[in-house]
């Protein structure tokens, strides 16, 4: 088949050797993938051509991939790091008030977001339930949140059922490549259906009839948001793992640690017990949070037994 001349375009979703290529007037063409294209992902952007004529279902090739501002990547227990979507530039780690609420599993998500250079924004959801437990929970809660926001990040408060901070998150949103992060029961899905238009829910539809088998619930999909700026979404997007990352890696991901990182007295220090260890210094004159190093020892901790949890197969 003949093709017409290329054109940019945006990698909605991939499966196999097919892409579908959105162009810039909003439309969606299922393109095959040229073999020379290697490792293309959601989030890409392409230079593609349109076929004068669709054979075998296929409307277009996608001819050359443009640099990435950003690669999310799952470990794999075969492969190694297996690329899953690209130019994602925030990513919002879901905590919640119930299933209880952990500062460890949120300093998990931030240290991925750190390793990858990916800037996270901490959002507490089911902000509606923080009167249904007990006070000091709730002051538990509030006091991380606000140990974060002394650290750096930003932290929003909401609630999918009764709508409170959805607005800042919507603002939050405009003009970004985002994904949601976080444990299961946070209330990932409720946010998704809440900040999704319902233009893309149509979208979402096709692309689940689309005869391409089990492959398509799980793959990364990209979701244009009203205000402008996307969603990359899909199951296996939500979680990652830490389990190739090196102690020194994640002890740099504290960004809190990263100051006093070279003024350790011993070079292999671990900041544990160790003599001269510029983190427990710090802890000890209330310039570090206590918690950020039990945690940072806890993660290093089940990262030394931690296998990883699902193999995912391209
Ligand atoms: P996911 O596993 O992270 O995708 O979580 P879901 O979206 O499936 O939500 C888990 C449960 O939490 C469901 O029963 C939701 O109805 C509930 N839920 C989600 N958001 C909120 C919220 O803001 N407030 C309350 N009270 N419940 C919520
Ligand atoms: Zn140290």
């Amino acid at each position: 088949g003949q093709l017409n001349a290329p054109e940019t375009g945006r990698v909605i979703s991939r499966f196999g050797q097919h892409a579908d290529i959105r162009d810039e007037q909003g439309n969606t063409y299922r393109c095959h993938i040229r073999r020379v294209v290697d490792s293309l992902v959601c989030g890409d952007i392409v230079q593609w051509a349109r076929a004068t004529t669709e054979q075998q279902g296929m409307q277009g090739v996608v001819i050359a991939v443009h640099e990435r501002q950003s690669l999310l990547s799952r470990p794999d227990y075969y492969d190694g790091l297996k690329p899953v979507a690209s130019n994602i530039d925030q990513i919002f780690v879901i905590s919640s008030v119930l299933p209880s609420f952990s500062a460890q599993i949120i300093d998990r998500y931030l240290v991925a977001c750190e390793d990858i250079g990916i800037e996270p924004i901490i959002v507490l959801n089911k902000a509606d339930l923080l009167d249904n437990i007990d006070d000091e929970e709730k002051a538990h809660i509030e006091q991380r949140l606000a140990d974060y926001q002394t650290i750096g990040y930003t932290v929003l408060k909401v609630s999918s059922t009764t709508g409170e901070g959805l607005e800042a998150l919507t603002q939050r949103l405009k003009d970004h490549v985002s994904i949601v992060v976080g444990q299961s029961g946070v209330g990932k899905s409720s946010l998704v259906n809440q900040l999704l238009p319902e233009v893309n829910a149509e979208t979402k539809q096709v692309s689940d009839n689309s005869g391409l088998g089990q492959h398509t619930t799980t793959v990364a999909t990209w979701y244009d948001l009203n205000e402008g700026g996307a969603l990359i979404d899909s199951p296996g997007i939500r979680e990652f793992s830490l389990w190739h990352l090196e102690p020194e890696r994640v002890a740099w991901c504290y960004v809190d640690f990263r100051d006093y990182l070279g003024g350790c007295k011993f070079r292999d220090c671990k900041h544990a017990d160790d003599p001269g260890c510029a983190l427990q210094d710090a802890v000890s004159k209330n310039e570090l949070h206590e918690w950020r190093l039990s945690n940072y020892h806890r993660i290093i901790e089940t990262m030394k037994t931690q296998k990883p949890s699902r193999v995912i197969r391209g």
